[in-house]
């Protein structure tokens, strides 16, 4: 079954845990100035200087100043749509990962059981030969289940399926109501393209993207020898607009308020009957489930309604298509690059394929990550890099307490209940204490396509497994290896994984203003994901609670209408803007971490003493540049479309640009005045933590 996206889902992550590629190995800036004693990863001290483009006034365009040189020296791999600091420090964790699949496949005695596993679902993948050799074969017999649908009651047991499509999907997560216990969802889904506007935009890019999904689909049926192809994909795509017109618009599937709507099995057979919910659940494992959280209630009715209006053998073809789409790369080169051919190349603007090893250690990360996770923290991640981190987080979260202390739009109730919320966030750094045990999961060396549909189902039974159990709270959304951090509204934990621990965010050797300005932000922006403008509806124990004063909501609102104001007005391409709403929780997180991190060191800077100049740098400019350099990269147009219209996240340019000339101390720093481009009068500038 699918389960997409469902807006409160859990955790709102740093950025798109997009999977990404090559080869790292950059900056090796070389000054020598007066700068301590040169063991920073990057440059001499944390930054890379040489990258800055000094010709461009830091008011004027802070971003350009602070990675222009390096971006105009930096080519878009062919590879890529988007390409920066982000995705080089990726492309690392991705060679650390590989490193430990070689050496398992070189020595599988010492691997183990683990390791086993690890290399035959890395070994399947990379066999390209036997995927040509066994062509079509290995989809007939999940194409088989489609073909033997005889009634709606078959198509609801299809859409209930690991592997298969669903315009409604049906998954867990704790329950907003009582963060205590788990509680089942059910949300839109079962869209191709990915958002309602590809569908219904009317705009030339848009049609074009419908033309060219069309000659996809037609393209897959051709590889696939299913005749008729053509005619098919008019019919699906009328269909998935059918469910586009109804789906509801990435901004409003962040509002807790409205999808949080729980409903007992009468209240879902009124909403949209024809999903005969009580077999459907029972049918996918829900059977002990008596309430379900309904997100997206009008599209949920309207899907329900295209049960019965659209055809049995029109949502066959759906179906088929679908789970081939969704497999492609699974199977011969041929499908593998018409999915790219779409997916990359047209939608995205990428030019090539990533490398095979790249994709497939993306692939094992996703299904069976703890089990390289585990190894991963052996060998890259430090008791010093957990001792630095648990100070930089102590200091943070002081910071935030200070601010919240002296903010004069809070009244005092809200305050105790901001502060009751602050001492109950639980931080975690690294990795989990105890890891996910897959010896139950089938890994089969000559059996890729069966591989991934079991490990979904592993994943899926995992879920069921804990749902009748109270909620456990040692779980982790995130792999050790992956390049992100998290904060999760249900249970108040922010999520710091060790790869992250890597410059350019963190390099226990580098100046702390740069740890400051990077780490210590994103550490901060998770927290402030805490009190962005859905984390603020729930309390500290995970609850979805109204804690705010009148008085006090009203304030608040108020600045993040500014905020979102602010967003809103920047053009990313020709009548394309930001939407401040889609991007609010983001943008918070951004100016809030910058703020809370620049406040916690300058609690750094009181303990030890006033920072030196290096290489001609204050350590306030350093710490502001240090957050510019983890945004600096390339993006291609349309990849930038499409950041865009799903987001949440603001595209890297602009969590620089529309951060810091919030900050006062920017202004400061870099003697920015109102001759400056990005200057805003201190009446307008926008803070709220
Ligand atoms: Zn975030």
């Amino acid at each position: 079954m699918t389960v997409r996206s469902i807006a409160l889902a859990a955790a709102s992550a740093l950025a798109l845990t997009a999977a990404t590629p090559a080869l790292a190995d950059h900056h090796a800036a070389s000054s020598e100035a007066e700068a301590p004693a040169g063991t920073a990863e990057i440059g001499p001290w944390g930054i890379d200087l040489e990258g800055r483009n000094l010709a461009v006034d830091p008011g004027d365009d802070f971003y350009e100043y602070a990675g222009g040189t390096w971006m105009a020296n930096t080519e878009m791999p062919g590879d890529r749509s988007r390409y920066g600091s982000f995705d080089m420090l990726r492309e690392r964790s991705e060679q650390q990962v590989r490193a430990i699949l070689n050496d398992l496949a070189a020595d599988p005695e010492a691997a183990g059981a683990t390791g086993q596993m690890v290399g035959d679902f890395y070994g399947a993948w990379m066999d390209e030969e036997a995927i040509e050799a066994r062509g079509t074969a290995p989809l007939a017999p999940y194409l088989a289940r489609i073909d033997a649908i005889e009634d709606r009651a078959g198509l609801l047991e299809i859409f209930g399926t690991v592997g298969y499509d669903s315009p409604v999907g049906v998954g867990t997560l704790p329950d907003p109501a009582d963060p205590t216990r788990y509680i089942a969802f059910a949300s839109q889904a079962g869209l191709g393209m990915p958002s309602r506007d590809y569908y219904l935009d009317e705009g030339e890019d848009y049609v074009a993207f419908r033309a060219a999904y069309r000659d996809y689909i037609i393209r897959l049926h051709e590889l696939a020898g299913i005749p008729d192809g053509a005619a098919k994909a008019d019919r699906i795509i009328a269909l998935e607009t059918q469910m586009a017109e109804a789906h509801w618009e990435p901004a409003r599937q962040r509002d807790i308020q409205q999808i949080y709507n729980p409903m007992n099995r009468e209240q879902l057979a009124e909403l949209a009957p024809q999903f005969d919910w009580s077999n459907w659940l029972d049918g996918m494992g829900f059977g002990i489930v008596d309430t379900v959280v309904a997100a997206e209630t009008t599209a949920i009715t309207a899907a329900g309604e295209l049960l019965d209006s659209v055809s049995l053998d029109t949502w066959k073809e759906y179906l088929t298509f679908q789970f081939i789409n969704d497999h492609a790369h699974f199977l011969p080169r041929a499908f593998d690059e018409a999915q790219f051919e779409f997916f990359g190349r047209t939608l995205r603007g990428t030019e090539e394929q990533r490398e095979r090893w790249e994709r497939g250690v993306a692939l094992v990360n996703a299904n069976i990550g703890e089990a390289i996770g585990q190894i991963y923290v052996d060998r890259h991640y430090s008791g010093e890099a957990r001792r630095q981190m648990t100070e930089l987080i102590v200091n943070l979260r002081a910071a935030l307490r200070e601010r919240l202390e002296n903010s004069d739009w809070m009244d005092e109730e809200t305050r105790a209940e901001a502060f009751a919320k602050l001492d109950a966030f639980d931080p975690r750094i690294g990795h989990p204490e105890s890891w996910i045990d897959y010896s139950d999961l089938e890994v089969r060396r000559d059996d890729l396509l069966g591989n991934a549909i079991r490990a979904q189902q592993f994943a899926v039974d995992l879920d069921l497994e804990r749902l009748p159990e109270p909620v456990d709270r040692s779980l982790w959304a995130m792999n050790p290896q992956t390049v992100n951090a998290y904060y999760s509204p249900l249970t108040n934990q922010i999520t710091f994984p060790a790869a992250i621990l890597q410059p350019p965010f963190f390099d226990p050797n580098a100046d702390p203003a740069v740890n400051y300005g990077a780490i210590g932000a994103v550490i901060g922006h998770e927290i402030g994901h805490g009190f962005d403008d859905q984390g603020r509806r729930f309390d500290g124990t995970g609850r979805i609670r109204d804690w705010w004063s009148e008085t006090t909501e009203q304030q608040f609102q108020e600045r993040a209408a500014r905020l979102g104001a602010q967003y809103s007005a920047v053009e990313v391409l020709p009548g394309l803007n930001l939407d401040g709403d889609l991007g609010m929780g983001e943008n918070i997180g951004d100016l809030g971490g910058v703020e809370m991190a620049y406040a916690a060191y300058q609690r750094y800077v009181a303990d030890h003493g006033e920072p030196p100049v290096l290489d001609g740098l204050t350590g306030d400019q350093r710490f502001f540049l240090s957050w510019a350099q983890v945004w600096r990269g390339l993006i291609r147009e349309n990849r930038l479309r499409e950041q865009a219209l799903t987001g949440p996240h603001s595209p890297p340019e602009y969590r620089t640009n529309n951060v810091v000339p919030n900050i006062d101390a920017w202004y400061e720093a870099f003697d920015v005045g109102p001759d400056n481009a990005m200057y805003i009068p201190p009446e307008e500038r926008v803070t709220i933590w």
